[in-house]
């Protein structure tokens, strides 16, 4: 089957690409998007799941709800994708297009860290948000490591909003006394990109008396043991982690990969073969691996597509995005960054507050309606 345009994936970056060419071309977008799933969650619901607040059932959103003039969803698994001819096969077909968008995010490599399924959490997959809901409820006590295991990953403050939960969640429960917080991260700071949101952050981590350890990741998992890349051994009882990050297979395969990510031209996320681009945490961008990094990149290909469909003017990554960054204990504070419009980084800092938990609210009201036609949820 042939259309103008295949995108691989229906995350942020998928979504947002398919919902900007619906809305430039309508009924002739001619637009395909496959994804093995039948819904979307928001990464950080999986936090939310994690420490009871929702469960994952309240907060997917079916993709039968994602209805665009000119777009199809196909529920498929890809299989093979060949970027020379811009073929994609999937368990069911075999499709091409003029333009081919690959959107497979990031997945895990826990086996890249000995031990981590055996003795250990994660809690970025739905499976291992839902595993720790069952496991919180019967932990009474003692050493917890929040533990990186591999850079770059999703969302760059995400786990610390994990180690912050924590500590609130704890202490709901009365238990925080009965146990100890260490969280590992391979990064300078929590949040290299905004020194302010890193040091609130830090901050934070002394005032609830979470022990971080900076640049260092965590290798190996034995029973109750972790071992970080230098050496040190950390008991704990209970592991929540962060695994190795990976491009899917199937992306590996089809010989677009270096070093794990697909390399891509800053400006235009094309990658190698042209009228293929990549966006998203499976691109090579340097950027934080982040939906809103992936949102601003699906904006630049549109406008590239129509630039070549239409001969309207194409514009350039932007690298814009916004890091969002739960408390835990209902504040939110957010960071809009600016990587590639002007000389360097720009970071406008909103510290943690009530008024943040509103932002967040609408960022994900927003797009609950944009791309899913959901009315605002019950707060
Ligand atoms: C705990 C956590 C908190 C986060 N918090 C935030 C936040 O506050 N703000 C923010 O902007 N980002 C956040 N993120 C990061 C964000 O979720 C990702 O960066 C974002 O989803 C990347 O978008 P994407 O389009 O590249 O890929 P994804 O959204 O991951 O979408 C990839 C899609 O490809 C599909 N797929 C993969 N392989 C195949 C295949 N072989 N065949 C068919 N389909 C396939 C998958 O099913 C998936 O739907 C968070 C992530 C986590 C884990």
């Amino acid at each position: 089957m042939k259309s103008k345009v295949i995108i691989l994936g229906a995350g942020f970056g998928g979504l947002e690409l398919a919902t900007l060419l619906s809305e430039a071309l309508g009924e002739d977008a001619g637009v395909i998007v496959i994804d093995k799933s039948d819904s979307f969650v928001f990464g950080y619901n999986r936090i939310d799941v994690v420490f009871g607040k929702t469960t994952l059932d309240e907060v997917r959103l079916p993709y039968d709800n994602f209805d665009k003039p000119g777009v199809r969803i196909l529920r498929e698994t890809i299989t093979a994708i060949d970027p020379d001819t811009r073929r994609v096969t999937t368990q069911s077909g075999v499709y091409e297009a003029d333009f081919l968008v690959i959107a497979l995010g990031a997945d895990y490599d826990l086996a890249a860290t000995p031990g981590l399924a055996e003795h250990g959490n994660e809690f970025y997959s739905n499976a291992g948000a839902t595993r720790l809901r069952d496991i919180f409820p019967s932990f009474s006590g003692g050493s917890i490591i929040v533990g990186i295991c591999g850079f770059p990953y999703k969302c760059p403050p995400g786990p610390s909003e994990c180690a912050l939960t924590l500590h609130h969640y704890l202490t709901e429960r009365d238990i925080r006394d009965a146990c100890d917080i260490t969280f590992v991260s391979p990064l300078s700071t929590p949040m290299p990109a905004s020194a302010e949101m890193a040091q609130a952050l830090m901050d934070s981590f002394e005032d609830f008396g979470i022990r971080l350890l900076r640049q260092r990741t965590v290798v190996r998992l034995d029973q109750g043991l972790a071992t970080l890349d230098d050496g040190t051994e950390l008991p704990f009882e209970l592991f929540l982690g962060v695994p190795k990050h990976t491009a899917p297979q199937v992306v590996i395969d089809s010989g677009l990969t270096e070093n794990s990510w697909v390399p891509i031209d800053l400006a235009t996320l094309e990658t190698r073969c042209s009228d293929v681009f990549a966006i998203g945490d499976i691109a090579a961008t340097g950027l934080p691996k982040s939906g809103t990094f992936a949102e601003s990149a699906a904006l630049s290909v549109s406008t590239a597509i129509l630039e070549r469909l239409e001969g309207r003017k194409a514009e350039r990554n932007t690298g814009t995005g916004t890091c969002i960054v739960e408390y835990g204990d209902g504040r939110v504070s957010y960071a809009e960054l600016d990587f590639l419009t002007g000389e360097s980084l720009k970071a406008i800092y909103h510290p943690p507050s009530i008024a943040g938990k509103a932002f967040k609210n609408g960022f994900d009201d927003t797009r609950r309606e944009r791309w899913f036609n959901l009315q605002t949820a019950a707060r």
